[in-house]
């Protein structure tokens, strides 16, 4: 038997350098013999022990703890390929002491949010980009490969599920968070691509995770979060675990989150890409972020969405304000510390799911603390207008191709 592809094909206007475009370009060789990933075959069993949805306010919700009723998993064996998916009460997975993602961190994750609209709508924001990410990351850690639309077809399924009762029609305007995850669960201890996986999606509360008087950035100067040849595009646990000391460093000096150098370049903030406004020596109005090119940097949905909002309404006079050149390219901490000490940023933030488009205030660097101008108290203007743009997308308020609507399933 010939061995089938699945092969991905690039949306519209997504650019081959952009980097979910390399699962594009991955195609992935499955035995035609195993059963693919199939969404159609999810079988529902719902939950008999219905859990209280916390009120807004409630101090569970800034645990990051409390999921919904239910979760999604499906497990992979290499000898059958993808068993039916289930749909079941949300609760523990049981694991041998010997899998794979306990030894060898075989793991992958993806992250994005279900957005109850202003219109009373639910949506996901491009899910289609989280599912082929997924796909990259999931590759790159020698777990299984799968149709990225049929990931898709499972989170939809979750959240036409616990959607309604969990982000209800009464709270427009608000969020869950939503969790693929997958991981080598073979019990078995030797070194080797794991011959079982399990993948699972849930769903959690998220705190708000704005600063209102903006972020405050330590820049490493020890210790790097992804290197050439590395893993730091995929997204993979390990590469968070290791960066959590990193971390706890910058918040006990009084920082939010480290800002990623390497090599003296300025790659991401935290978990989340990085922008800055600034006027270049010449006089051009830049909007400047790091390139995907060499694999260091995460290929962040919000990031690629700001590139193209930016690309269509701030390259021109169509928004008001001064226009922008739109820039990926490497650059040094120290050109950013000149721009800051000429008066030439004008301003700076970060940008990923779980930050969305957070000003940023402060950049420690070299024990100097270079401030960073938010013309507007709590944002800068570009940030601020590229947050209610993307924001009106995601709730519902301008009708755009990236908010996908879900159909709930009523009781
Ligand atoms: C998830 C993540 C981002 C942001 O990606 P989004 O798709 O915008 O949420 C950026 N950098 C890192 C390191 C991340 O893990």
């Amino acid at each position: 038997m010939s061995p089938s592809l699945v092969s991905v094909t690039p949306p519209e206007g997504v650019k081959t350098a952009e980097l979910t475009a390399s699962a594009v370009a991955q195609k992935i060789e499955v035995a035609a013999h195993l059963q693919p990933l199939d969404a159609s075959k999810l079988r529902f069993t719902k939950t008999s022990n219905p859990m209280t949805v916390p009120l807004p306010g409630d101090p569970i919700i800034n645990t990051s703890s409390q999921c919904t009723d239910h979760m999604i998993t499906a497990v992979w064996k290499a000898a059958t390929g993808w068993e039916a998916p289930e749909l079941r009460p949300y609760g523990t997975l049981s694991i041998a002491p010997t899998a794979s993602v306990l030894h060898y961190a075989t793991e992958c994750f993806e992250g994005l949010k279900m957005y109850r609209g202003y219109d009373g709508k639910l949506r996901l924001f491009r899910p289609d980009c989280n599912c082929k990410r997924m796909l990259v990351s999931s590759t790159r850690i020698s777990l299984p490969a799968f149709d990225p639309a049929e990931l898709e077809k499972l989170l939809i399924a979750l959240v036409a599920t616990d959607g309604p009762k969990w982000l209800p029609s009464s709270r427009p305007g608000t969020s869950l968070y939503l969790r693929p995850t997958m991981i080598g669960s073979a019990a078995a201890l030797g070194v080797a691509s794991p011959k079982e996986a399990t993948l699972f999606i849930i769903a959690t509360f998220m705190p708000n995770l704005t600063q209102p008087k903006g972020l405050k950035l330590l820049a490493s100067q020890n210790g790097v979060r992804a290197w050439p040849g590395g893993f730091g595009y995929a997204k993979l646990g390990a590469n968070y675990g290791p960066s959590l000391m990193a971390n706890t460093e910058a918040v006990s000096r009084g920082y939010h989150q480290v800002l990623w150098l390497l090599n003296g370049m300025v790659t991401e903030a935290g978990a989340s890409n990085f922008f800055v406004v600034w006027k270049t020596k010449e006089g051009n109005n830049q909007l400047v972020t790091a390139p995907l090119g060499d694999k260091i940097i995460l290929d962040g949905i919000t990031r690629r969405s700001i590139l193209q909002l930016a690309r269509e309404r701030l390259s021109n006079n169509k928004s008001g304000v001064e226009p922008l050149e739109i820039v990926e390219r490497q650059y040094t901490m120290n050109e950013l510390a000149e721009a800051v000490q000429e008066k030439r940023v004008v301003e700076a933030f970060a940008a990923g799911t779980a930050f969305f488009v957070s000003p940023v205030a402060v950049i420690s660097y070299k024990d100097e603390e270079l401030q960073i101008p938010m013309v507007r108290g709590d944002s800068g203007e570009y940030a601020h207008l590229i947050k209610t743009w993307l924001m009106n997308i995601m709730y519902g308020k301008e009708a755009h191709e990236w908010g996908v609507v879900v159909k709930e399933i009523e009781e």
